[in-house]
């Protein structure tokens, strides 16, 4: 389970709470005076992705075998086929029990 890091709006103390992804914020009580009055806070994880540092390299690089590889994907056919149609006419004349009513 992943850990939310939170802020009490009541008492703004800050505290930490592993929970399911679908937690709801309105459910999450703060250990301190039980309000449920918190704010999810931005984990340092996703804050360290988030900045004015252009890119390098290889996260360039990354970034072009991504696309590529989601071009390769989109070039893929569907997932579900046609049906298989049936051979056009000629049935009926191929079929060994209509021949042997008909030559004898
Ligand atoms: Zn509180």
């Amino acid at each position: 389970m992943p850990l939310y890091e939170y802020r009490c709006e009541q008492c703004e103390k800050q505290f930490e709470a592993n929970q399911s992804v679908y937690a709801r914020v309105e459910d999450t009580e703060c250990p301190f005076c039980r309000a449920r009055q918190a704010t999810r806070l931005m984990s340092s994880f996703s804050s360290n992705i988030v900045g004015d540092r252009k890119p390098g390299f290889s996260e360039l690089k990354a970034k072009a075998m991504t696309e590529e590889r989601m071009q390769r994907f989109a070039k893929l056919p569907p997932l579900n086929p046609r049906p298989i149609m049936p051979p056009p006419n000629g049935i009926s004349e191929s079929d060994p029990l209509s021949t042997e009513g008909s030559t004898s």
